[in-house]
């Protein structure tokens, strides 16, 4: 019998696979007219908690799609730290997210894109947990793509 198991096949596959899930939630906040960013949360190759950016619906400056799914993943978790999970984020977290990242005690952080304006490895890695390790550059131009398409059509309307 074959299965697939991501643990073999790597972590880079497996981030792969995890980043397109990311990026379906910022497809999810396009739609809406959004600025288009996805996250999921991964524990044991699992989902637990998915969110894309939602600030305009609620009217919410901190409703990024990283906080979303820190609430998800907390609720399906029934606890507030996220030990042994994964992060995948399409664009690199604010300084607002890589705190709260901090408060779960994350064990990784996967993001695409950089963000050379408000991404939080501008203003020092020092945010994050000493726990916490991160890996950048998976799907990073797919992640890019969406949200420069995203600002152009804003500003040309
Ligand atoms: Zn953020």
């Amino acid at each position: 019998m074959r299965y697939i198991n991501f643990e073999d096949t790597g972590d880079a596959i497996s981030d792969e696979v995890f980043m397109k899930e990311a990026l379906k939630e910022a497809h999810i906040a396009l739609e809406q007219d959004e600025v288009p960013i996805g996250a999921v949360i991964v524990s044991k190759n699992r989902i637990i908690g998915r969110g894309h950016n939602l600030t305009e619906r609620l009217n919410d400056v901190t409703a990024h799609a990283e906080m979303q799914a820190f609430t998800a993943a907390a609720n399906y978790v029934g606890g507030k730290y996220l030990h042994d999970c994964t992060l995948y984020v399409t664009i690199e977290p604010c300084v607002m997210c890589a705190g709260a990242a901090y408060w779960t005690q994350i064990s990784r952080i996967v993001f695409g894109a950089r963000d050379e304006k408000r991404g939080f490895s501008v203003f020092g890695s020092q945010l994050l947990h000493p726990k916490t390790t991160v890996i950048s550059g998976i799907l990073a131009e797919e992640s890019a793509t969406l949200i420069t398409s995203f600002f152009r059509n804003k500003r040309a309307q």
